[in-house]
């Protein structure tokens, strides 16, 4: 590793950002340009999220993925490359697998080939699903010792949990990377995914599809008695993390680190019930007014193949341990924040 640490008064750096127009890319494009001198150079499909620093002078944009080996020769020549482009929408590893394996496995690796030739040191964004088919009374999933199991070849929902770790695996298996692997658990907040038919099709992630649903005025689905758990983190959190990877190169090179909040730790159903109750007090009408939330069965709702993992609960010593960091903001917190922002950004739209 040949950075100690990153000076954010350096003006000299210019950091690549992979999914930079993405969810967790635009909240993390934000923060560089606030808390850093250095610039960016931004990589994305799309660039909606961040539309107002398109003229800053210290971002390049270039609209290109990964599927390009030109673009790719192109990020490596950063020297820091944060890597956050991914398939990440659940109903399409059922539905897509092919795609969400090239785009998760694939891809990433060509990137760390091409990382490992120029030293780029690789910040790669895996998931916390590639802990896979976790019971419901599984206990903390420690990053070096959890023991994975991932499902038949036929329950496809597993496609992209297998590409993750896959690409993880290959890239501690280089050994002249410089790689670091973040596996995010639950990441919320303003921008998240998208609105089935307005800004995206499919089924996002549980926090998007739920606020949908209730700026829409329809019922929340709930699959498969939402029985599952999981630990839902901010994604100002997360920012404060990576800048924790960046201020400790030499200690998190070569590791994964867990990004998660276990004392945010609830039900699906219950996550229903207090969104319901937050959107009430966010709009400032009653809960009864608000559509009786429905059941659905996961295999009807998503496809064939789909399966779940019934409880995520991060072990978060080794980010404090080695990078002083650890995730703060409550989850009442947390979703009144995105449940506010998801009712001014899509309520002129559903009306
Ligand atoms: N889920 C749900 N209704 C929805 C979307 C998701 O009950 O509209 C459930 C899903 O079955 C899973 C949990 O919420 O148990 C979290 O799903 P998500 O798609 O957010 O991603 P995951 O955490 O499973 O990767």
């Amino acid at each position: 590793m040949k950075f100690a640490s990153l000076n954010p008064k350096d003006n000299s750096i210019t950091v690549a950002i992979v999914g930079c127009g993405g969810f967790i890319g635009s909240h993390l494009l934000q923060a560089v340009l606030e808390r850093t001198c250095w610039r960016v150079f931004a990589v994305d499909l799309e660039s909606y999220r961040i539309q107002q620093h398109l003229s800053n002078p210290r971002l390049e944009f270039l609209c290109a993925d990964l599927a390009d080996p030109l673009v790719v020769e192109r990020i490596a020549k950063f020297p820091v490359v944060v890597n956050l482009a991914a398939i990440c929408v659940p109903s399409r590893y059922m539905s897509e697998a092919a795609a969400v394996i090239r785009s998760n496995y694939d891809h990433p690796a060509r990137l760390a080939d091409a990382c490992a030739k120029s030293g780029s040191w690789l910040i790669h964004f895996s998931t916390s699903e590639i802990y896979g088919k976790t019971l419901a009374d599984s206990g903390l999933l420690d990053e070096d010792s959890a023991d994975i199991t991932l499902g038949g070849v036929g329950a496809s929902r597993w496609s992209y949990a297998t590409a993750k770790l896959l690409a993880e695996r290959y890239m501690a298996g280089l050994s002249n990377l410089d790689w670091t692997v973040v596996r995010p658990f639950n990441f919320v907040g303003p921008f998240m995914d998208f609105m089935p038919g307005v800004d995206g099709e499919g089924i996002p992630r549980v926090l998007a599809n739920f606020s949908s649903a209730l700026v829409r005025g329809e019922p929340i689905k709930l699959v498969n008695g939402g029985v599952a758990k999981r630990t839902f983190t901010s994604v100002h959190d997360a920012v404060d993390f990576i800048f924790c990877l960046f201020a400790n190169p030499e200690a998190a090179c070569g590791q994964a680190f867990n990004v998660g909040n276990p004392d945010n730790e609830i039900s699906i159903a219950e996550l229903a019930r207090l969104m319901t109750e937050i959107f009430a007090e966010v709009k400032g009408i009653s809960v009864a007014e608000i559509p009786v939330t429905q059941m659905v069965d996961g295999v009807e709702y998503y496809g064939v193949g789909y399966e779940d993992s019934l409880r995520r609960m991060p072990s978060v010593q080794k980010a404090e341990r080695l990078v002083g960091f650890r995730a703060l903001t409550p989850l009442r917190d947390v979703l009144r924040e995105s449940l506010t922002w998801f009712a001014e950004h899509y309520g002129i739209v559903a009306e």
